[in-house]
């Protein structure tokens, strides 16, 4: 059966500060972030009941905005309170949070200083971003043609729409060739990210991870780093070469749709699903879910 499109859902959308029932939260053709991709948006999971990182995705938006040259007319607070409000009136417990501010359609052209800025936020049952098979079997990866942006090219700190174009055009050619995803390069040729999740490798049990200097500094990149050195693993942060790859023993990416999923291939580099990367799995779901370290424990 096809999946029913999302804009034809049953459930309700906070829109500008009320709850409106699904199909009714939409736009105008003429909308300045459809035209001009001013638009910036949050990912988030909820795990029983509870929103996982939610005010630091909130402040992530406003900076996001703020990088665009826009302010986001709710605070930090009630974007909290609204994503919450939504997950309560979808009766979801278990479920992604998707927030999305963007400039309207009171002005056309590149300027857009009188726009009004919208606020959206969705929810709703999404399971594994990845195949499940992944988590045992771990993700084929091809290796990108379009590179990250030098910083100076666009606004990389930002979780902004427009960033994710080459994402979408590179997910699509590893998935044709077969593949899950695809790591892509910087502009300088070193590795950054795939085009939803950030990548980690291990190396005689020390973690790898590229330097976040032109691409997202992932939130749930964060949280792995923080839990892997308190478990007394080493993380070192550092410009990484593709031609390394050959010598990492294990690899995983991270992000909140992805959590923590093992690495199997990236184009000619092979890794193991090993036992730092399992480990570093069970702690993100316990992290997220404490009541799964209490039944893992007892
Ligand atoms: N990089 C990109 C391009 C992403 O879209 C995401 C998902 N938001 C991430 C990294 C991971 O970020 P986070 O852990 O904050 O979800």
């Amino acid at each position: 059966m096809a999946p029913v499109p999302y804009d034809q859902r049953d459930g309700f959308i906070w829109l500008n500060g009320k709850l409106v029932p699904w199909a009714d939260a939409k736009v105008h053709v003429l909308t300045h972030a459809m035209h001009y991709a001013s638009a910036v948006f949050e990912g988030m999971r909820a795990y029983g009941g509870e929103i996982f990182k939610l005010t630091e995705h909130n402040q992530r938006l406003h900076k996001s905005a703020k990088i665009l040259d826009f302010e986001i007319p709710y605070s930090v607070a009630e974007l909290d309170k609204a994503a919450r409000e939504a997950l309560r009136a979808n009766k979801l417990t278990e479920a992604y949070v998707r927030p999305i501010a963007w400039r309207g359609s009171e002005q056309m052209g590149v300027a857009a200083q009188h726009t009004k800025i919208n606020v959206a936020i969705a929810v709703w049952n999404w399971g594994s971003y990845f195949d499940p098979a992944a988590r045992e079997k771990g993700l084929r990866l091809a290796i990108g043609e379009y590179r990250r942006p030098d910083p100076r090219t666009a606004p990389v700190e930002s979780k902004a729409a427009g960033l994710y174009m080459i994402c979408t055009i590179e997910k699509h050619r590893a998935e044709r060739a077969g593949y899950a995803d695809a790591l892509m390069l910087d502009w300088r040729g070193q590795v950054a990210e795939a085009t939803g999740a950030n990548v980690f490798f291990v190396q005689d049990g020390v973690l790898h991870t590229p330097l976040p200097d032109c691409f997202l500094d992932g939130i749930t990149r964060r949280t792995v780093i923080a839990f892997a050195k308190q478990r007394g693993l080493k993380v070192i942060e550092r410009a990484i070469m593709p031609e390394e790859m050959a010598a990492f023993s294990e690899c995983f990416v991270t992000g909140t749709a992805a959590e923590v999923t093992p690495v199997a291939e990236i184009g000619p580099y092979r890794f193991a699903v090993g036992d730092i990367t399992r480990k570093l799995m069970d702690d993100y779901a316990a992290l997220i879910r404490p009541a799964n370290a209490v039944a893992a424990a007892g």
